[in-house]
């Protein structure tokens, strides 16, 4: 078959990878100049290793990312280092990033709230249930369960910053994803993740994958022969099958013929946006050596998180310089969309002096700044009735993105683990 895949991101290499074992013609498109999608990442000159463009990390229960790196003979580049991860309490950070640790939060007091705290983190991991749980909304589920003032403390922060206006509307599944499918040990890539797509594409490559970069897809169309045709700025080539892992809001403009029912559930789904700006420093700014900072919006930060990635992976790898990430995630139409990167570092600057007193200005030496549209899908009740099916209703199309891994959160580990499922699928039809 001559199978054509749209866009390199790991979904995509994940689905190319099987499909071109199968013995297939494959084509990636990509729109960018380089693949990797959301995990991209760059690189100053002197730096040896990249830097996403937003934070990632890996957690040891990736076993579909830790599964294909073992096949690709890459696992031994996996790094798992002990970052520090601290929650915000009464203007002081703790950390909070083991049970011990936790235990000694004093956000939730000693008593009852931190009893009701460790059960329903209990049994949140040891449950499969998760269509039960899907049924109610975290914020219903949490105060009924965890009790208001676990809930305030701990999981609603967690809410309005992930899901801003959404927040109350978001379904426990999600809640219990987070909780089921993540460690405390967080993991890298040596040379960063743009490193391992490069190197994925490459393997490729060797194997026979024709990788388009800097190639977007306009239209896909069904032609009278029944095969799909690619439109890709004039260029029109014709495809057995075809796999898209773009969002839902750009497979329903490149596909334009799929029914109605269909194009209505894919724009109905609802996601955030996230804006991070990346910073080079001159020096380290959580003296303690924290990695993680978890900021309650209601504490008043310009930022939810701040991500010393130097206090993760050592400063060596950046030339000495210190990497700091200021991040966000928001409704496209939130006025950080559209400020210029010298007016958002001006919001953002004041409150690097929370983090350490001794911040000046001049410390920075150069920022950039990464927007998306599409960041995090928004699963809100009884979700799993509203998520769009892979093989979509045109013969050989079909369809990978992060709207579809629930109930998981999105992740790299899931778009692996989507892309394989659809290769999957595209060899059985
Ligand atoms: C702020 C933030 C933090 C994150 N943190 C983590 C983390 O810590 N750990 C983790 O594992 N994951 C994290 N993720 C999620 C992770 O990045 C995604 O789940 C994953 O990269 C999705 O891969 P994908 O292949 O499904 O899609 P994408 O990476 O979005 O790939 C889709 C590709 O399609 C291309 N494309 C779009 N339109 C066209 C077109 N018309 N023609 C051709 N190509 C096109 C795009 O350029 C893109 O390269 C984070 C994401 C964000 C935004």
């Amino acid at each position: 078959m001559r199978i054509a895949i749209i866009g390199a991101g790991f979904g995509g290499l994940a689905a190319a990878y099987d499909l071109r074992k199968a013995g297939h013609e494959v084509v990636v498109y990509e729109a960018a100049e380089y693949v990797g999608g959301l995990a991209s990442g760059f690189k100053e000159p002197h730096w040896d290793w990249y830097v996403e463009k937003f934070y990632h990390h890996w957690f040891q229960s990736d076993s579909s990312m830790m599964g294909l790196l073992e096949e690709l003979g890459l696992r031994d580049k996996v790094i798992f280092p002990r970052p520090l991860t601290v929650m915000l309490y009464k203007d002081k950070f703790y950390p909070f990033d083991s049970i011990p640790n936790a235990l000694l939060f004093p956000g939730l007091g000693f008593g009852l709230n931190k009893i009701r705290f460790g059960f329903v983190g209990l049994f949140l991991r040891l449950t499969n249930d998760w269509r039960a749980l899907e049924k109610f909304t975290a914020d219903e589920w949490m105060m009924t369960w965890a009790g208001k003032e676990v809930y305030e403390q701990m999981w609603k922060p967690l809410l309005i910053g992930k899901f801003g206006p959404f927040y109350k509307d978001v379904n426990m599944a999600w809640m219990w994803a987070r909780i089921k499918a993540r460690t405390t040990r967080l993991g890298t890539f040596e040379g960063g993740f743009q490193k391992f797509a490069d190197l994925f594409a490459e393997k490729l490559r060797g194997m026979g994958v024709d990788i388009r970069l800097g190639t977007q897809v306009k239209f896909i169309k069904q032609n009278q022969a029944r095969a799909l045709s690619i439109d890709a700025g004039g260029l029109v080539e014709s495809y057995d099958k075809v796999l898209v892992t773009t969002s839902p809001n750009l497979i329903a403009k490149m596909c334009p013929d799929l029914p109605e029912h269909y194009l209505k559930g894919l724009l109905e789904l609802k996601s955030m946006g996230a804006v991070v700006m990346v910073l080079s420093l001159k020096h380290q700014l959580s003296k303690e050596g924290y990695y993680w900072f978890n900021l309650p919006k209601e504490a008043g930060y310009p930022m939810l998180a701040l991500v010393e990635h130097t206090n993760f992976v050592s400063k060596e790898h950046f030339g000495g310089d210190h990497i700091v990430y200021a991040g966000d995630y928001l409704e496209v139409g939130h006025e950080y969309f559209s400020m210029s990167d010298e007016e958002l570092l001006e919001r953002f600057i004041p409150a690097f002096k929370k983090f350490n007193p001794d911040f000046s200005r001049d410390w920075v030496k150069k920022t950039w700044v990464n927007k998306t549209n599409y960041a995090q899908p928004v699963p809100l009740v009884n979700h799993s009735k509203n998520i769009p099916t892979i093989q979509t209703p045109i013969e050989g199309l079909y369809f990978a993105s992060m709207s579809q891994v629930y109930p998981w959160d999105r992740g790299t580990n899931f778009a692996v683990e989507i892309g394989r499922r659809a290769a999957k699928m595209m060899l059985r039809s």
